[in-house]
């Protein structure tokens, strides 16, 4: 009777065994890649600033940024040089980028006029930059937000002067005859806190009126000028995903 029972029991493992196979996938394997700290790009990342220089990127008319670069390897905005666009155009990407809000005359400015800036990518879809430590405004335009549609799960800002950073994944909307297909995506840690989980991103992120997409391929990511604490950008780079 026990070898009996115990034959029963190998039989029973010997038939899991077999079923849970059907279901294990071994390849493609994925790529190793490695990083040594959170922040620093991973083996496969392309670096579009590391603090050197502009090299990667331009402003309107494909001129020279006029922003400046600091000895601590970050750049600062300077208001009124417009916005700075990656010269290399991309679809879905992972970019890490980092960012300082600025204390200079802050006193002057609150609401959206502190250190407002913004990630935008293939220049349409902006995750907002903002100082939005005790800093109220409205809540779909505070740091974080997928400006005027999506408002972040938690604030998760550091002072003015700290510097902060935005994980991002993005997946790029995709159009067919200039129709869109399927919409883009957009999930998001800022300082290491989940703040957007897969939202789906509804068109240009408009200041005004309603969001609406307009087809469009590849596309550059930018960075904003906008108003007036001027803040600093360090350490941007980017893993594409298709
Ligand atoms: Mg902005």
């Amino acid at each position: 009777m026990k070898h009996f029972l115990l034959i029963i029991f190998f039989v029973n493992v010997h038939i899991a065994c077999s079923q849970s196979k059907k279901t294990e996938i071994w390849e493609p394997v994925p790529k190793e890649v490695y990083s040594k700290i959170d922040s620093a790009p991973p083996s496969d990342a392309i670096i579009l600033f590391d603090g050197s220089d502009f090299s990667n990127w331009e402003t309107w008319g494909k001129k020279e940024p006029e922003w400046i670069i600091n000895e601590d390897k970050s750049m600062t905005v300077v208001n009124g040089k417009g916005s700075i666009f990656s010269k290399e155009s991309f679809g879905s990407v992972q970019l890490h980028i980092e960012w300082r809000t600025g204390t200079k005359d802050i006193g002057k400015y609150t609401d959206q006029s502190r250190s407002n800036s913004g990630v935008f990518l293939q220049k349409n879809y902006e995750i907002q930059i903002l100082d939005s430590y005790n800093n109220p405004t409205y809540v779909n335009g505070q740091a974080g937000s997928v400006y005027k549609q999506h408002i972040p799960l938690v604030n998760a800002s550091r002072k003015p002067g700290e510097w902060q950073s935005y994980d991002i994944i993005f997946t790029a909307p995709k159009f067919i005859n200039k129709k869109l297909k399927t919409p883009g995506f957009f999930t998001v840690f800022h300082n290491g806190v989940l703040i957007q989980n897969h939202v789906e991103i509804k068109g240009t992120t408009t200041n005004v009126g309603s969001p609406e997409y307009s087809a469009h391929g590849e596309a550059p990511i930018m960075l904003q000028d906008h108003c007036c604490v001027p803040l600093s950008f360090r350490n941007i780079w980017v893993r594409k995903l298709e």
